[in-house]
Formats: structure tokens, C-alpha cells, sequence
């Protein structure tokens, strides 16, 4: 195990449920070398910025996926178990139908029991009926938060729990031990970038956070209309007219003065700092932008 892992050794089998993590080709995608697994197909999340209406049939209706974990128990025998799994990119592992079914409960406890590495993304306080098992195994978790009202996020992430069931979230797994890290994502030029909204989010952070990950807005069209509907002119065509190959972006300057903002606020409350697809590597504190570093390796 001297050799470091690399991307064409550690590919999976096709078919595979546990993928490398594909970036989309982003020429910004930071990401350490990473697996991918989506417990469910879809997210009843339902947020309006959401990208995965571009590319997932019927995104808003989550559904389980066959035989989930007799084939995540075959990949796992076959992956490099030092790369840790991101769960997840496209779907919320700890979404309504996870409280009935229990299958990203039943995966994680199947990477715990091979020994394998975990960096779990979620939106959700359910993910605390697992503490038993993420904070028993290599495992970090990100929550991510859009801002402190429940306005805003009910409109915006209608299916969602609110932010003080997230913060919750934060607060009991921090007790617990668990390595903890905030997604302040997306960041909605006009819609949640107030700055005395950001740092009164930022002061209850810093109770209960390690690090923060700060990514704004990349609209694509179909959830750019949901946005239009819902918020109208507080976004603007023009502040997006910034292009990073196909992917459309908030202009240059207004995302370096907000994000370098956002950096000496989150580094004066002693959290580490790293932002997500934005070609801004100079902002960076954190060892990794996507809290893979939070992740413990002393769980044997
Ligand atoms: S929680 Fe994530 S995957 Fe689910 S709808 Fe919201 S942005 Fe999309």
C-alpha cells in the first residue's frame, strides 16, 4: 500500500454503484482524487437552484435503486479503500425516504465494517439517528446551510429541513465527536448575500463548525427559470455573464470581494476556509475544499 492512488488504477468496474468522482470536466474542480455513491436515484429536496433537473429524469422524485447493497458490498471489494466516498453529489443520502428505508444507513455501515472512508453531504438532521455509526468509523460530515431564515429556505429548499434543525445537526454531532464542516452553498448573489445576514450565520457557526466550503451560484437554464419565477430581478443576467467552459458564472469581481470577505469573517471565528469551483486557490485554508481532510484515519 506505498503507492499512491491514481485515477486510472482505482477506476470501478462498469456498472458500478461506487464511481470515481466526476467533476464534470470542471478545469476548477479543486476535489481530492474521490469516489462517488448516490444511495437514491433523484431528491425530494426539491431545491430551486438545483442542477440535477439537468441531467436526472423526474429529479424531484426520489427513488431507492435495485439491489443497493449487495452491490456496494461487490464494489467495495474491489475499490482502493485509502479514497475516501463521497455521499452524496446528486441526491440527498438522508432524505424523507431514507427515514423509512434505512439504505444509506445500510451503506454506510457496510464502508464502516470494510474499513473504508466516508465524507457524507447532507441537508438534513435526520443524519443523526447514524451517530452511531459515523462517529465509529473514518467518517466526516458536511451540512450544508443557505443562510438563517426559515423564509427564505422554505421557499428555495421547500422540501428541506429548516436551518435550525441543521444547525441542530452540527451542534449534536460535534458533541459526538464527529469531524463537522459547513457547505455555504450556493451563494446567491441578491437572493442570500446580505452581509449582516452572513455574519450572524457565521457567529452560530463558529459554535459548532470546523470549516467552511463557500461556492456561489453557476446557473444553468432550467433551474435559472425556477429562480427567475421565484425571486425575479433581485438576479440579474448581467451579473452572470462570466463563462468557465460551458458553465455560466457570477462575475469574477463580485465573487472575489464576497468570497475574500467570507474568508477573513470564517478565519476570524476560527474555522478553516476553502471555496468550490471557483479558480480562487489563494483563498484556501482548509487541506482540502471539500472537507475530505476532516475525515479521521484513526478509527481501525
Ligand atoms: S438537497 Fe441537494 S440534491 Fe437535493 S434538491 Fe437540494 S440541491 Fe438538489
Amino acid at each position: 500500500m506505498g503507492s499512491s492512488p491514481s485515477r486510472e488504477f482505482n477506476k470501478p468496474p462498469e456498472g458500478s454503484l461506487i464511481k470515481l468522482f466526476d467533476p464534470w470536466k470542471s478545469p476548477l474542480c479543486t476535489c481530492p482524487l474521490k469516489y462517488s455513491l448516490n444511495p437514491y436515484t433523484g431528491c425530494a429536496h426539491r431545491c430551486l437552484y438545483c442542477y440535477i433537473t439537468s441531467y436526472i429524469p423526474d429529479a424531484f422524485r426520489a427513488r431507492p435503486k435495485a439491489r443497493l447493497l449487495s452491490r456496494v458490498e461487490r464494489d467495495l471489494r474491489k475499490i482502493d479503500l485509502r479514497l475516501p466516498i463521497a455521499i452524496s453529489n446528486s441526491t440527498d443520502p438522508y432524505q424523507p425516504l431514507e427515514r423509512v428505508r434505512e439504505d444509506t444507513r445500510s451503506v454506510l455501515r457496510a464502508i464502516g465494517s470494510a474499513g473504508g472512508k466516508a465524507i457524507i453531504t447532507t441537508k438534513s438532521d435526520l443524519v443523526l439517528r447514524d451517530l452511531d455509526l459515523i462517529s465509529a468509523m473514518k467518517a466526516a460530515v458536511m451540512i450544508t446551510i443557505t443562510g438563517l431564515s426559515a423564509e427564505l429556505s422554505r421557499k428555495m429548499e421547500p422540501g428541506a429541513p429548516l436551518p435550525e434543525r441543521r444547525l441542530n445537526a452540527l451542534r449534536e454531532l460535534r458533541r459526538a465527536e464527529v469531524p463537522v464542516g459547513v457547505r455555504l452553498d450556493p451563494l446567491i448573489h441578491g437572493v442570500n448575500t446580505e452581509r449582516e445576514s452572513l455574519l450572524r450565520l457565521l457567529d452560530r457557526l463558529a459554535e459548532c463548525s470546523l470549516h467552511v466550503t463557500a461556492s456561489t451560484y453557476k446557473p444553468r437554464a432550467d433551474n435559472w427559470k425556477r429562480m427567475k419565477a421565484a425571486f425575479g430581478d433581485r438576479l440579474r443576467d448581467r451579473d452572470y455573464s462570466e463563462k468557465v467552459g460551458r458553465t455560466r458564472y457570477l462575475r469574477r469581481e463580485i465573487r472575489e470581494e464576497l468570497l475574500g470577505w467570507l474568508k477573513e469573517e470564517v478565519e476570524k471565528r476560527g474555522m478553516t476556509y476553502a471555496t468550490c469551483r471557483e479558480g480562487l486557490p489563494e483563498l484556501q485554508s482548509a487541506g482540502s475544499c471539500d472537507g475530505t481532510h476532516l475525515i479521521p484515519l484513526d478509527k481501525d
